[in-house]
C-alpha cells in the first residue's frame, strides 16, 4: 500500500464552562511538566534514560497528568531545548496553552449524530475521565474520519484557538485516482487479447498482440486431436482432451494477465478497460474471456491499478480515425477498413483502440 501523510485541523464547538476549566487544568498540568523538564535539563548536557526515568517519577508523584501525557511533555521540552542550544542557553519555557497527545491517547467517535475527539483528564482510579470535545462541521469530516479511523497520529489541542491538529495516514489510491493512461484491451479469439496504451491525448504509446502464431497452433492441436476422438466416439478421452486444454488456457491467462500489469504499471495512472460481456461463461470461448477478465481483475486490484467496463457492441465495426460506423468496415476476423476513409488497421487493435478511447 502506498500511503501519504497529511496534517488536518479540527475545528471545535466552544467549551461549555466545566469542560474549558477541565482542559485548562489539563494544559496546566502540560504546562507544569514541560517547564520543570526545562528547568533540569540544563544541569545535564545529555539525560540518561535512567535520569529521564527519575524525573519522571518525581514528575508523576506531584502533577495527576495522564502517564503517557507527561512523557508528550517531557519529550517536547527536551525536543525544543535541543534546538534552542544551539542558538542560546536560555531555558525554554511553554507560555501557550497548548497539550500534545501521543496517538493511542486519544481517540475520535461518533455519539448523537457528531464527531467528538476524546482526550484523557482527571485520574479516576486506575483510569482517566475524559473529556469529549466537539468537533464543528461535524458531517463534513465523516469521509476523513471513516477512512482513517486507525490512521490518525500523534494529536495537539490548543485551547486558544480551540483547535486539535493530527496528522493522517491515507492509501494514495483512495484520496483521488484521476485516470492518465487508458489501456484498451480486446479480447479476441484468434488473438486472446490485444492491448494498446493510449494517453490523455488520445496518442497510441504501445500495442501488444497477445497469442500469436504458436497459441493458434497449439488451439488448432487440440481442435484436430478432439475431432478425431469424436469421430472414434472415444467420449472419456475427448473429456480428458478437454481438461486438458482447460488447463493450457489457464496457464496462457495467467502469463497473459501478468504482463499486462507489468505493461501497465509502466505509466503513470493506468486504468484498464475491457468490454462488458453479459453473456454466461456456456461454451469454451466464452469461459476463457470471462477466466482472463477475471485474472486481469485480481492481479489489477493487488496493484492498486483501476479496472473498467464499457459497453464494446459497436467497438469492432467503427473507425477509430473518422468514427464511421459500419458493418462492413471489419471486412475479415483480421482485417479492419473504413468504408468512409480507407483507414486499414488489425481488426482487434481497432477494436481495442476504440475501447479505450471510450474512457478518455
Ligand atoms: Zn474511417
Amino acid at each position: 500500500m502506498e500511503t501519504t501523510t497529511k496534517s488536518i485541523k479540527f475545528n471545535l464547538l466552544p467549551l461549555t464552562n466545566s469542560k474549558k476549566e477541565r482542559v485548562q487544568t489539563q494544559a496546566d498540568y502540560f504546562k507544569e511538566v514541560y517547564n520543570r523538564t526545562s528547568i533540569l535539563l540544563p544541569t545535564v548536557i545529555k539525560p540518561s534514560r535512567k535520569q529521564i526515568g527519575k524525573w519522571r517519577k518525581n514528575i508523576m508523584k506531584d502533577i495527576p497528568l495522564y502517564a503517557q501525557t507527561i512523557q508528550e511533555a517531557m519529550s517536547l521540552a527536551m525536543a525544543n531545548r535541543k534546538t534552542a542550544i544551539q542558538e542560546t542557553d536560555d531555558i525554554t519555557i511553554l507560555n501557550k496553552s497548548v497539550i500534545s497527545y501521543h496517538n493511542q491517547s486519544w481517540s475520535i467517535e461518533r455519539h448523537n449524530n457528531r464527531w467528538y475527539i476524546k482526550i484523557p483528564a482527571e485520574k479516576n482510579g486506575r483510569s482517566y475521565n475524559k473529556i469529549w470535545l466537539p468537533i464543528k462541521d461535524s458531517n463534513y469530516y465523516d469521509d476523513i474520519i471513516c477512512m482513517n479511523y486507525n490512521y490518525f497520529g500523534a494529536g495537539q489541542y490548543d485551547i486558544k484557538s480551540n483547535t486539535f491538529i493530527t496528522s493522517m495516514t491515507t492509501d494514495i489510491n483512495e484520496i483521488e485516482y484521476i485516470p492518465q493512461t487508458f489501456i484498451g484491451i480486446d479480447r479476441g479469439w484468434i488473438n486472446p487479447a490485444v492491448l494498446v496504451v493510449i494517453d490523455k491525448d488520445k496518442i497510441v504509446k504501445e500495442v501488444k498482440f497477445f497469442g500469436g502464431k504458436e497459441y493458434i497452433h497449439i488451439r488448432k492441436q487440440y481442435k484436430n486431436r478432439r475431432a478425431q476422438l469424436q469421430h472414434n466416439k472415444q467420449l472419456k478421452k475427448v473429456k480428458e482432451i478437454n481438461n486438458e486444454e482447460h488447463r493450457w488456457m489457464e496457464y496462457e491467462n495467467h502469463r497473459i494477465s501478468k504482463q499486462i500489469i507489468e505493461i501497465a504499471k509502466k505509466y503513470p495512472n493506468p486504468i484498464i478497460i475491457m468490454e462488458n460481456h453479459l453473456t454466461a461463461p456456456n461454451n469454451i470461448k466464452s469461459w476463457t474471456h470471462a477466466s482472463l477478465r477475471q485474472k486481469i481483475e485480481y492481479k489489477a486490484g493487488n496493484t492498486g491499478i483501476k479496472v473498467d467496463y464499457v459497453d464494446a457492441r459497436y467497438t469492432s465495426r467503427t473507425c477509430n480515425k473518422c468514427n464511421h460506423e459500419e458493418k462492413d468496415n471489419r471486412q475479415t476476423q483480421n482485417l479492419f477498413k473504413c468504408l468512409k476513409c480507407g483507414y486499414t488497421v488489425h481488426a482487434d487493435l481497432n477494436a481495442a483502440i476504440n475501447i479505450a478511447f471510450l474512457c478518455a
